[in-house]
């Protein structure tokens, strides 16, 4: 086993494409609370699954619209870590980096990272629950700490209410982004899984893909990996920091 994550920490200096793929640990480290930690206030008799289905949309617009004005809250307040910013920094120093990411924020955009595939959408591109026209939405929500209903605006285009733009419980990964993180995982010299456990499928899917195919996976988390990754190298600790030791460590000097 030594020999084997000998070479992985040898990938990791001579790759030049590299993949990071982050969950909800990587968010957590800037203070925006996991999905189900965010069930606080308002939200607290509620289950998530109870929350983000397109059948808790329908049955109460504002109840759903409500919760996500007040975690988009959440994200905007937020600044990206030292970890984003260590990823961000790492695209620089190789030929390719991509990021793909569980996390509906946008606080690897924000931390510099150019290329950033979100495989459960984003909660700062809301569309139309009919008719799927992009809706642009401005500004900071500015939602008490405890939560509230709040109505969904309606679309400019057929008058039906503006849904969040994230995957919800029961519907499918867009497509394009699922197809471009495959692509991305099969392109890669070494897969970085950051901050995420590793359960949630067809995305927990990806780092399988990597080991299937042979390549170095290193697993940055607190918590050991799930047992379908016990082939990865597990670096133990936060991503905030261990991200920027292992970019730093990569620079030239
Ligand atoms: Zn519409």
């Amino acid at each position: 086993m030594e020999n084997q994550h000998d070479l992985e920490l040898l990938a990791l200096r001579t790759a030049q494409n590299i993949l990071v793929f982050t969950g909800a640990g990587m968010s957590a480290d800037s203070g925006i609370p996991t999905f189900r930690d965010a069930l606080t206030g308002l939200w607290e008799r509620f289950d998530a699954q109870q929350l983000a289905t397109p059948e808790a949309f329908r049955r109460d617009p504002p109840l759903v619209w409500g919760w996500y004005e007040w975690r988009r809250g959440k994200a905007l307040h937020a600044a990206p870590n030292a970890g984003h910013l260590a990823i961000a920094a790492w695209q620089h120093l190789v030929a390719q980096l991509t990021v793909v990411t569980q996390n509906v924020d946008d606080l690897h955009e924000r931390a510099g990272s150019s290329r950033v595939i979100h495989l459960h959408g984003s909660l700062h591109q809301p569309r139309c629950f009919d008719c799927g026209h992009p809706f642009e939405q401005q500004g900071i929500p500015d939602e008490p700490e405890g939560g509230r209903r709040l109505p969904p605006p309606l679309c400019g285009h057929c008058g039906g209410p503006i849904r969040p733009g994230v995957v919800w419980f029961g519907e499918m990964l867009p497509p394009e982004a699922l197809a471009a993180a495959e692509a991305a995982v099969r392109s890669c010299d070494v897969m970085i899984v950051v901050g995420t456990s590793g359960l949630v499928f067809p995305a927990a899917r990806l780092p399988m893909i990597a080991l299937q195919l042979k390549k170095p996976v290193i697993v940055v988390d607190p918590q050991p990996p799930t047992e379908a990754l016990e082939k990865a190298l597990w670096l133990k600790g936060r991503a905030s920091e261990l991200l920027p030791a292992m970019v730093g460590a990569l620079k030239p000097r």
